[in-house]
C-alpha cells in the first residue's frame, strides 16, 4: 500500500496539524493522491485522473530523466552556492541562453514568491523609486511585499487593501473587461488598455510619485486566462520606461513553453518586447522548489552597488540545478513545444466546435496548452455563469478529470496540463465536459445548486453578495484556481 493510514485518518490529522488557511481542492471531498506518471495522478484506490491543471508537472508528473538528475545528485552533494558547482553556472547559462537579449544574469531562487519578491528589490535598487504598478486581479505570491501588490489578495478578505504605493492598472480581458471586443470594434485595444497604464503614471507624477516598476504576468491567468491583446506591453512598457520604471514579466505560471511557440507568453506580443527583469518558477522544477529571477547587467549592477550581500541557503543549489536543467533538456529532447502547439490548437478547435452546441460557452481562448474556457449565463450581458462552472468542475471529477476555473467570477474553466498532454486526452476533456454541459443545460442551475447542501451554499452566497459580484467564498476560489 502507498498509504501510511486510512484516508480518515490522514484528513483528521490534517485538520488537527495543518494550518486551516491550508485548503484542499474539492473540500467536500477531498482527492488523497498517492502516485504520479506523465499527465496522470492516481488516488488511494488506484484510481486515475487526467489532471489538466497541474502546470507544475510541467514535463509529466516523475519524469524518470527529472527523477534521475535529482536523486542522482541528492546522493553526491546538496550544499549552498557559495561554493563553484557546475550545476548552477549551467542552469543560468541555459535560462540566459533561453532569453532575449540583454537578459543574461541570473540569481536562483526557491519559489515564484522569492523571484518575484527579490525582483522589486532589484527594481527598487535600480530605480531608486518605490511605487508599483500592478494589474487587476493580479496574483504575484503569497510573500508580505507580493500580497501588497496583489489585487487577487488584497482585495478579498483578510487582505487590507490597496497599499498607498500600489497603482493599479485594468487586467486587459478583452471579452469581459472594461473595454470588450464587442463595443470597440477595429480598435486596437492592447493600445486602449496600455494608455490607462499611461495615466496611472501621469497621475502619479501629478501627485509627486515615482513609479519603480511594473509588474504583470505576461498572459493573465489569474485574471481568468487573459490573452493579453497585442501591442499591450509594447506600449506599457514604453511608458513605465519613460516614467522612470523597469518592466518585470511574471512567468512563473506562463513560461518554459507552455505557449508553443515562444519559450516565454511576453514574446508573443513581438520580437521588440523585453522586459528588463523576468521571474520564473514552478514548471522549472517539475514539481521541485526552484525558481529564479533573469535581468539586465545593468540592473544587477545596480542592486550589488548597493553593497549588499545576497545570499539564499536554498536558491541555486546543486539538486535544484540538476532538476531545472534536466527540465530544460527533456524540453528540448521531447520538443514539447511544439507538442503543447499541436496538442493546444486541437484542444482549442475542439473547443470552439463545443461552443457552437453549447450556449453556456462565451469565449474560448489559448495559446499552446494555456487555455480558457469563459462560462457566461447570457452571451449578450456576458453575466458570469459562476454556479455553473463550479459544478462542472465537480462533475468533471466524478469523471475523473481535474480541471479548475478562474478569473474575478471563477466562471472561466482553466485548463494547463503537463506537456505531455495529448490528442486523446484533449479529445476524451472534451467529449466529457459536453456530456457534463448537456446536464448543466438540461437542468437549471438552480436546481442543481439545490442538489447538494455544499453547492447550495455556495450559490447562495454568492446572490447575497450581488452588489460588484465579489466572489462569496474566496477560500473556495482560491482552492480551485491556484496551483
Ligand atoms: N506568480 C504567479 C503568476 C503565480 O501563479 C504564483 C503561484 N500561484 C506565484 C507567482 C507564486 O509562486 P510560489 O507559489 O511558487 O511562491
Amino acid at each position: 500500500s502507498l498509504e501510511q493510514m486510512p484516508k480518515g485518518d490522514t484528513m483528521r490529522l490534517r485538520k488537527r496539524h495543518i494550518g486551516e488557511s491550508c485548503k484542499l481542492f474539492y473540500r467536500a471531498d477531498p482527492l488523497k493522491i498517492v502516485r504520479a506518471e506523465g499527465q496522470y495522478m492516481f488516488d488511494e484506490k488506484n484510481n486515475r485522473y487526467l489532471d489538466c491543471i497541474n502546470n507544475v508537472a510541467h514535463v509529466g508528473h516523475c519524469h524518470p530523466d527529472v527523477v534521475k538528475a535529482g536523486s542522482d545528485q541528492l546522493a553526491l552533494l546538496n550544499t549552498n552556492n557559495r561554493f563553484l558547482h557546475d550545476n548552477l553556472v549551467v542552469c543560468a547559462k541555459k535560462l540566459s541562453g533561453l532569453m532575449p537579449e540583454p537578459l543574461s544574469v541570473c540569481f536562483l531562487v526557491n519559489s515564484g514568491s522569492e523571484a518575484n519578491d527579490l525582483a522589486m528589490r532589484l527594481a527598487r535598487a535600480h530605480t531608486k523609486n518605490h511605487d508599483v504598478i500592478t494589474l487587476d486581479h493580479a496574483y504575484h505570491g503569497h510573500l508580505t511585499t507580493l500580497i501588497d501588490i496583489s489585487p487577487y489578495k488584497f482585495n478579498h478578505p483578510g487582505g487590507s487593501g490597496k497599499p498607498e504605493w500600489v497603482h493599479v492598472a485594468p487586467c486587459p480581458d478583452v471579452y469581459r473587461g472594461k473595454f470588450r471586443d464587442v463595443d470597440y470594434p477595429n480598435q486596437d485595444l492592447g493600445k486602449k488598455y496600455a494608455d490607462e497604464v499611461k495615466n496611472i503614471c501621469k497621475k502619479a507624477r501629478e501627485d509627486g510619485r515615482s513609479i519603480c516598476a511594473f509588474i504583470a504576468e505576461s498572459l493573465q491567468s489569474c485574471g481568468g486566462q487573459i490573452i493579453t491583446p497585442p501591442n499591450y506591453f509594447r506600449n506599457v512598457y514604453k511608458y513605465v520606461r519613460e516614467a522612470g520604471g523597469v518592466c518585470i514579466a511574471d512567468e512563473v505560471q506562463v513560461g518554459f513553453g507552455r505557449v508553443g511557440k515562444a519559450w516565454w507568453a511576453f514574446q508573443l506580443q513581438g520580437d521588440d518586447v523585453i522586459p528588463d527583469i523576468v521571474t520564473v518558477g514552478k514548471p522549472m522544477g517539475n514539481g521541485y522548489p526552484v525558481a529564479a529571477v533573469i535581468t539586465t547587467p545593468e540592473i544587477a549592477r545596480s542592486f550589488r552597488n548597493t553593497g549588499m550581500e545576497y545570499f539564499n541557503t536554498y536558491g541555486g543549489n546543486p539538486v535544484s540545478c540538476a532538476i531545472a536543467n534536466a527540465v530544460i533538456d527533456v524540453l528540448e529532447k521531447e520538443k514539447l513545444r511544439d507538442h503543447a502547439t499541436r496538442v493546444g490548437n486541437h484542444l482549442l478547435n475542439l473547443a470552439r466546435q463545443l461552443a457552437t452546441k453549447h450556449i453556456l460557452i462565451g469565449d474560448v481562448r489559448g495559446v499552446g496548452l494555456f487555455v480558457g474556457i469563459e462560462l457566461v449565463k447570457d452571451r449578450e450581458s456576458r453575466t458570469p455563469a459562476t454556479a455553473e462552472a463550479q459544478h462542472i468542475i465537480t462533475r468533471m471529477k466524478e469523471e475523473f478529470i481535474l480541471i479548475s476555473s478562474d478569473g474575478p467570477d471563477r466562471n472561466v474553466l482553466k485548463l494547463k496540463p503537463p506537456m505531455v498532454f495529448t490528442h486523446e486526452d484533449a479529445e476524451h476533456v472534451i467529449k466529457i465536459l459536453d456530456e457534463v454541459l448537456t446536464e448543466v443545460e438540461d437542468e437549471p442551475p438552480r436546481k442543481i445548486n439545490t442538489n447538494s447542501p455544499e453547492r447550495r451554499k455556495l450559490e447562495d452566497g454568492y446572490m447575497s453578495c450581488n452588489e460588484k459580484k465579489i466572489r462569496i467564498d474566496d477560500q473556495q476560489k482560491e482552492i480551485i484556481s491556484k496551483s
